[in-house]
């Protein structure tokens, strides 16, 4: 049976990716050695990193200034390795789930931390609005889409000093005003690549201002100065993310993909908040198009487990909420064909019309 993934990370990955990323470990561009066994300094493989980075500029509408890192550790590493490099004395966090939880325990080892709002006591079921940022912040950090509560910034918000912004779930689903931030940073895992991979997006102007010794590894300049290759970078995810990049520029490039992520993710709402069953946790407002999490209204909660035994029969695969939340969540990244998110709804119309 063909199975719909909606699993929230690692995630899926387009057709396109997963038939090159095996052809290459067959046969890494002609070489007649499998991508896991190439020197990542061999040309073959520099081509690799150095058209993964022109994509990335390309797509993103980079300006100049601003460097492209391939780094592994995960975007948890980077919780800690943005505050070392350019926190001065004070940063601003805006709370909005887990992640960015984290990264506000890392950025507190390096200086004043000014949590400029929260949505905690609601479970993080909305962006905070009313919030005002400090101008002697050094940067205002937020995560653009928290996978775990299904609620997404789909700006770039206005704020007196630079942004920096965890997009490890969102980023390629929509253009970004790059020129606001001195840094982004995204895990591969959800949108671009198998996991391993860590894409950092920075400003060479904001790097060298703090006065802490910076260990090697956890300095970007080390990394911007190597074209990343001062160690052993993950050759295959970055294979991957080529590949994906390239899929992306066939579609159209970012513009044309958020059009289709807008449409699957208002069908999947609309079919929740048309259901007698199904509610829909996130405000209304700030919910997220990647990742949509809905639970049982209070009368049916019973029938939960029977609903997701009915889904994976039909076969979905990775729709069980994250246990922080409950009930459902499907992620319907850029890979994941609206085909799969027209199956989770006639499921969910069929299951509902059992009950
Ligand atoms: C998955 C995720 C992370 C954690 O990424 P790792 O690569 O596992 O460290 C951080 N932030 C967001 C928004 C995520 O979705």
């Amino acid at each position: 049976m063909k199975k719909h993934n909606f699993y929230a990370g690692p995630s899926i990955l387009s057709e396109y990716t997963i038939k090159n990323t095996a052809d290459a470990v067959m046969n890494f561009a002609n070489t007649g050695l499998s991508i896991l066994e190439v020197s990542h300094r061999s040309k073959e493989f520099q081509a690799v990193i150095d058209e993964a980075s022109d994509l990335i500029k390309e797509l993103l509408e980079i300006p100049e200034g601003y460097h492209v890192l391939f780094l592994g550790g995960g975007a948890s590493t980077q919780f800690c390795m943005v505050p070392f490099n350019i926190l001065k004395k004070k940063a601003a966090y805006l709370e909005t789930g887990t992640w960015a939880v984290n990264a506000i325990k890392e950025a507190k080892l390096f200086g004043e931390v000014d949590v400029v709002a929260s949505s905690k006591e609601a479970n993080f079921s909305y962006i905070p609005k009313d919030f005002v940022i400090p101008t002697d912040a050094d940067y205002f950090h937020f995560t653009t889409n928290n996978t775990i509560f299904g609620t997404e910034v789909r700006k770039d918000i206005d704020s007196p000093v630079p942004l920096v912004a965890d997009m490890s779930s969102d980023i390629f689903s929509r253009p970004i005003d790059v020129s606001k931030y001195d840094v982004i940073y995204a895990g591969a895992q959800k949108n671009l690549a198998p996991a391993g991979v860590t894409i950092v997006i920075v400003k060479e102007d904001a790097l060298g201002k703090v006065e802490r010794a910076i260990p090697t590894m956890l300095d970007y300049r080390t990394h911007i100065k190597k074209g990343s290759m001062f160690n052993t970078p993950p050759v295959l995810p970055i294979y991957s993310a080529l590949q994906t990049l390239k899929y992306y520029k066939s579609l159209g490039g970012i513009k044309e993909i958020e059009k289709i992520d807008v449409r699957k993710a208002a069908k999947l709402y609309e079919a929740i908040d048309s259901s007698k069953l199904f509610v829909g946790t996130a405000a209304v407002e700030d919910r997220s198009i990647m990742n949509v999490c809905f639970v049982m209204k209070p009368e049916y909660t019973e029938l939960e487990k029977e609903f997701v035994e009915f889904a994976t029969s039909q076969g979905m695969v990775g729709i069980k909420g994250h246990r922080s939340v409950g009930g459902f969540r499907a992620s319907l990244y850029n890979a994941l064909p609206e085909a799969s998110v027209d199956a989770l709804i006639a499921t969910m119309k069929e299951f509902e019309a059992k009950h």
